[in-house]
């Protein structure tokens, strides 16, 4: 028995943050160890993983999908699960201590969510969660002593900057934004961009529904819901600002002037490994900064004419309750639609903005209510591109 390992349930394991967290454990030595593994469709990587990663369990979320490849290879001590209501149950297991939440979108939430219930360290990327239910997770959270250790690298970047001071200390936060593929498009521009333009990010390498969300810049509006909660911030303590490069991860300002940053090449390898590693640093396989090449570092105040999700996501923020579920879903809907071809570019925020305007805000829903609304949400998208 290795006192030091740390056994991680991988949910999302064939995702972009899945397959990169795969690599940071694989380089680990024996610090850390897969012992969940789980996917929604792509069935064949999830074998392929199982077989190199050897996990107790592995979890094909779609039963249709499970049925696909022929799982007699596995090893005999790993267990084939299937089923959403499986991952709910593997994250209890008395092996799991941490739960790296890598689901994309609402999807993500329940996972999340059985897994603070059983007390277990949650490294979370599915910010869904918090946009969604932020104080309902945080207030479970601090009942069941279990932390929080973000995985978003803004967040991870703030987690890191907010040791260097006292929190009665603190001025603002100031979240990074790389501006996205259409920083510089005017709004005729942005009208007529396709999805692979909005695909192709500059800077990071992502799955397509946050990489769609950096296009239109809500992936930073879903942050400053994300910090808000994850920090207990006011809303008027966050900021953002344009940083081309994504060198910069975000940044705190203190009350005396000071701003604290951090900085990294963009590798989602990095805060995955900080939050699976907590409270320890230790040598990893992420990109490092090469200090013998000229570094330009650019910031540019961020424009919320252009990028009107911005505004939405501090208005979310402002208003708590069931506004950042019913934004949430509205915009996974909206992405979904644009991907399909069936709506322009520039209709997914102006979509959310009216089924925001649409629903009944209650200021403390329960989970239920909230999970209900989502769907409401996804319906309402629905009619709102009908007409
Ligand atoms: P992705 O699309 O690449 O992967 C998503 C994963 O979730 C896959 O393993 C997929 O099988 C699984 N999944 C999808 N739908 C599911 C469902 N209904 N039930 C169960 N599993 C399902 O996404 P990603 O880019 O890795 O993003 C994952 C999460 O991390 C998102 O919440 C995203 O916002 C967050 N995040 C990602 C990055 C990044 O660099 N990719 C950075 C910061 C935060
Ligand atoms: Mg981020």
């Amino acid at each position: 028995m290795n006192p030091q390992l740390t056994n991680v349930a991988v949910l999302g394991s064939t995702g972009s943050i899945g397959r990169n967290a795969l690599e940071v454990i694989a380089a680990s030595g024996n610090r850390l160890q897969a012992t969940v593994l789980s996917a929604y469709s792509n069935v064949e990587l999830l074998l392929e993983q199982a077989l190199r990663y050897r996990p107790r369990f592995v979890v094909a979320v779609d039963p249709a999908a499970a049925g696909k490849v022929d799982w007699s290879a596995l090893p005999k001590d790993c267990t084939l699960l299937t089923g959403s209501a499986a991952l709910a149950e593997v994250v209890r297991h008395a092996e799991v201590d941490v739960v790296l939440t890598a689901i994309v979108g609402s999807a993500g939430l329940a996972g999340t969510w059985a897994a603070i219930e059983a007390g277990k360290t949650i490294a979370l990327a599915n910010k869904e969660t918090l946009v969604m239910a932020g104080p309902l997770a945080t207030t479970l959270a601090k009942e069941r002593g279990v932390a929080i250790l973000p995985v978003d690298s803004e967040h991870s970047a703030i987690f890191q900057a907010l040791q260097a001071g006292r929190r009665s200390e603190l001025r603002r936060i100031i979240l990074t934004a790389s501006g996205g593929p259409f920083r510089n498009y005017t709004p005729e521009q942005l009208a007529a961009v396709t999805v692979a333009d909005a695909l192709a990010h500059p800077t990071w390498n992502m799955g397509r529904k946050i990489t769609i969300d950096s296009a239109t810049m809500m992936n930073k509006a879903l942050e400053i819901i994300e910090a808000r909660w994850l920090f207990d911030l006011k809303p008027d303590e966050i900021s953002v600002v344009v940083h081309p490069q994504s060198i910069v991860h975000s940044m705190v300002e203190w009350v005396d002037g000071s701003v604290i940053a951090q900085l990294s090449p963009p590798d989602m390898k990095l805060p995955i490994q900080y939050a699976l590693t907590y409270p320890e640093r230790v040598p990893g396989p992420a990109a490092r900064m090469d200090w013998s090449q000229t570094q330009r570092l650019e910031f540019f105040p961020a424009d919320f004419q252009r990028f009107p999700a911005l505004e939405l996501g501090l208005e979310a923020a402002r208003a708590g309750g069931t506004t950042g579920a019913v934004l949430n879903a509205a915009n996974e809907a909206a992405v979904a639609q644009f991907l399909a071809g069936e709506i322009p570019f520039t209709d997914i925020v102006p979509a959310c903005r009216a089924v925001l305007a649409q629903h009944n805000f209650e200021p403390q829903p329960t989970l239920e209510r909230l999970i209900a609304l989502d769907a409401w949400a996804r319906q309402e998208i629905s009619t709102w591109i009908c007409h």
